[in-house]
């Protein structure tokens, strides 16, 4: 029982993750990080369309959705670990490169 538990942890450990990636319409760009598919395409959504009553809402022009390296990610989810932020950028701009999700 024990090698199934530690097998399950293990495949969540190497499953994708996946990056909203938005530009508003100053240029600037947004980015959350850490989802699963599904929960990408609904945050994509609704930064698309945003749901009625949403407090908070920054029209954006183009989002992509980015598949992540499963155990390296430049976005570092959150912590503050210098070499993730000096590679952060390049990612961004590759990230901006490729086919968008949506774009207005
Ligand atoms: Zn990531």
């Amino acid at each position: 029982m024990a090698g199934e538990a530690n097998r399950h942890l293990r495949d969540l450990a190497a499953a994708p993750h996946y990056h909203v990636i938005a530009q508003n319409h100053e240029g600037e760009l947004i980015y959350s990080d850490g989802f699963t598919w599904p929960r990408a395409h609904g945050f994509a959504a609704d930064l698309i369309s945003p749901p009625a009553g949403a407090p908070v809402y920054e029209p954006v022009r183009t989002v992509w959705i980015v598949q992540g390296e499963p155990l390296w990610c430049p976005l570092a989810h959150g912590d503050n670990i210098p070499a993730d932020e000096q590679a952060a950028p390049g990612f961004l701009d590759q990230v901006v490169q490729q086919q968008p999700y949506w774009s207005a």
